[in-house]
């Protein structure tokens, strides 16, 4: 599938790169993660009691808002084009729970201190795993989340760099390690884990999948996934090298628990582009693109198209990022 624009939200980038380590501090994600824990109602356990006619006011406006804030829940689908798209959650207002915490923090619905919503999660009546096996190309459009899918085949002198934006921009992002390539660098893959991306698998050999036989398949994905088992890693996603698959690849990924991964717009090399020429066509679809010069503006860009950046776990997963307090 190549450049193929996506409306709304993208899932993923390929940067066809290479070696070597660095890099951390939290991306935006995390505080998001972090907080959605805190919103679970029991973080209020007491009620307060309504005796006057404040209270009453602020629960009737509480209750009436709680109407719109609440956001139905996305079932997983078969597209045409994009195959398997996961779902997104849902959630309401725990009304009382907000009622609580108003109360708590003295908040008021028009005052500077806004009313803290408490939310539950609708989980969608069809997941991913309810659906025929499919490989996935996006993550559901209503999640504002992009991902980064790092391919690292050869090449050692664009990852440290890489690695520094990454570090500096505070954005997490999901490396498919070639196993030839981890067999020599278990090292710096261990440097990526301890940083805080996530890691996976994208064959042994980087062949064409599909103009292997089903037992050639198996031993590409195979042997890739005892290296990093090899590294305490539990693996969930298999990338296929140029986006060739066919459906032994999907079905011989499955057998090692693992979904057959895509990206929705081709890579260009990571060196190749002139910087500027990769930003605008990111600016154009959200879509990715690399270069060293490119990785920064990319960022930016997407941060400010209103995306969050995540792993392709984080991004592919049903999970809310709008449950704060
Ligand atoms: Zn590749």
């Amino acid at each position: 599938m190549k450049s193929k624009k996506t409306a709304g939200l993208i899932l993923a980038m390929v940067l066809c790169v290479s070696t070597v380590l660095l890099a951390g501090t939290y991306g935006p994600l995390r505080p998001f993660v972090q907080s959605v824990k805190f919103v679970q109602p029991q973080t209020v356990s007491t009620i307060a009691f309504v005796n006057d006619q404040t209270e009453d006011e602020l629960m009737k406006w509480i209750k009436s808002e709680a109407v719109k804030q609440e956001k139905p829940p996305i079932n997983a689908v078969i597209d045409r084009v994009w195959k398997a798209i996961p779902g997104y959650d849902g959630r309401s207002v725990d009304i009382r729970a907000t009622y609580a915490r108003a109360k708590q923090l003295s908040a008021t619905p028009l005052g500077d201190n806004p009313i803290p919503w408490v939310y539950r999660t609708i989980k969608p009546k069809v997941g991913l795993n309810d659906l025929p096996l499919q490989p996935i190309y996006r993550g559901n459009s209503a999640k504002p989340m992009v991902a980064f899918m790092i391919n690292v085949a050869w090449g050692d002198e664009y990852l440290l760099p890489m690695l520094d934006i990454l570090k500096e921009t505070g954005v997490k992002a999901t490396f498919f390690f070639d196993g030839t390539w981890l067999a020599k660098h278990a090292d710096t893959a261990k440097s990526i884990i301890a940083l805080g991306h996530e890691v996976s698998n994208h064959a042994y050999t980087h062949p064409d999948m599909s103009k292997l036989g089903e037992a050639r398949q198996r031993e590409e994905i195979g042997k890739t996934e005892a290296l990093l088992k090899n590294l305490g890693v539990t693996n969930v996603w298999f990338a296929p090298p140029s986006g060739d698959y066919n459906s032994s690849t999907v079905k011989v990924a499955s057998e090692f628990g693992l979904r057959t991964v895509l990206w929705t717009l081709d890579t260009v090399d990571w060196m190749k582009p002139e910087p500027s020429a990769v930003v605008a066509k990111v600016a154009r679809s959200v879509g990715p693109g690399t270069s060293k010069g490119a990785l920064r503006g990319m960022i930016k860009v997407i941060r400010a198209k209103g995306y969050l950046l995540g792993t392709v776990s984080e991004t592919l997963s049903p999970e809310r990022v709008d449950l704060r307090l």
